[in-house]
């Protein structure tokens, strides 16, 4: 069982406390996206069953009526694997979602799978045009180039700053220039993409500048957050905004609650209090 401590960043090892938390917040207006937690696998069949489950995922969601979507890490659906797993597994859990009127938003991890994730993302918006979505990376040195494919793909885009230690050859590490970065390609995206954008950080600032570019493009916009980060931000903008939800669940929990304590000192200490009780 996942400890009370864990519950803000995580909704719970099995789908349907996910599921639960997500009617939860939709009665408060935002949406959800949720994620199984797992990655790295080196097994087809460990592959395949995340693959199921993301399936059976997708009809819990469209059975209860659910304001959410699905994010679905590459490496936890093959991509680390010598085979095409991976697009396999991708057209599956895609084909599931558009029987189910489910959107599906694919993660980005470390660079090694980024023109992968690209290409398979790309085959599928193909097949199935605005179903799908992917995350793209503001610290990435190839990122302009990527968005400019995206332009004329009918794919949603994320934009993220980032969350992996990529080396300084590929991406830029300092702060300042993500950020500075990141705005660049927010301007592109709402200038470009006239479908929408989504806006995947918990920056103040970012989303600040998100709001003039909405009104100086027009471009609908959408708000995602992490479970855990910034909750009452993200049910105050849900009152003016779209805001969506990011929530992970499942059994391997723990690397990814570690995750969130490290990352920020006011969880860490937290995550402290709630241990010695005070
Ligand atoms: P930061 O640059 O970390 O912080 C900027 C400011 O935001 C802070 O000064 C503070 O004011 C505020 N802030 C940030 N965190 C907190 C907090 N915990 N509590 C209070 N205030 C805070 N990365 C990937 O590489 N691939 C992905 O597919 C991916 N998907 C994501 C999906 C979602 C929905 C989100 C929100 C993030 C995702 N990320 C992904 C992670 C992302 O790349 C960043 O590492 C992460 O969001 C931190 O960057 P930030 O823009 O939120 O803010």
């Amino acid at each position: 069982m996942i400890p009370p401590i864990a519950n803000r960043f995580v909704a719970g090892e099995e789908p349907e406390a996910a599921l639960a938390h997500v009617a939860e917040v939709n009665d408060r207006g935002v949406g959800g996206i949720l994620n199984l937690l797992g990655e790295h696998y080196d097994d087809r069949p460990d592959a395949d069953a995340d693959a199921d489950a993301y399936c059976r995922l997708v009809d819990g969601i469209a059975e209860r009526g659910l304001d959410a979507s699905v994010s679905v890490k590459p490496s936890q659906i093959g991509i680390d694997l010598p085979t095409t797993a991976f697009e396999e597994n991708l057209a599956r859990i895609v084909d599931r979602a558009i029987e189910r009127d489910v959107f599906v938003w694919v993660d980005m991890e470390d660079h090694e799978t980024t023109d992968q994730t690209l290409d398979a993302v790309c085959e599928q918006a193909e097949r199935h045009p605005h179903g799908v979505g992917l995350a793209i990376q503001a610290n990435l040195k190839r990122t302009e180039a990527d968005l400019a494919r995206l332009a004329d793909v009918p794919a949603a885009v994320r934009l993220v700053k980032g969350a992996y230690d990529e080396p300084a050859a590929i991406a830029y590490r300092e702060q300042e220039t993500v950020d500075e970065k990141y705005r660049e390609y927010l301007e592109f995206l709402f200038r470009e993409f006239d479908e929408g954008v989504a806006v995947g950080s918990h920056d103040p600032a970012m989303l600040e500048y998100a709001r003039e570019l909405h009104e100086e493009y027009g471009t609908p916009f959408e708000i995602q957050m992490l479970m855990g980060v910034r909750e009452d931000a993200q049910f105050d903008l849900a009152e003016e905004y779209d805001v969506y939800q990011y929530a992970p669940y499942g059994p391997k929990w723990f690397q990814y609650f570690y995750r969130r304590v490290r990352e920020r000192k006011k969880n860490a200490l937290f995550a402290l209090r709630a241990v010695v009780g005070v």
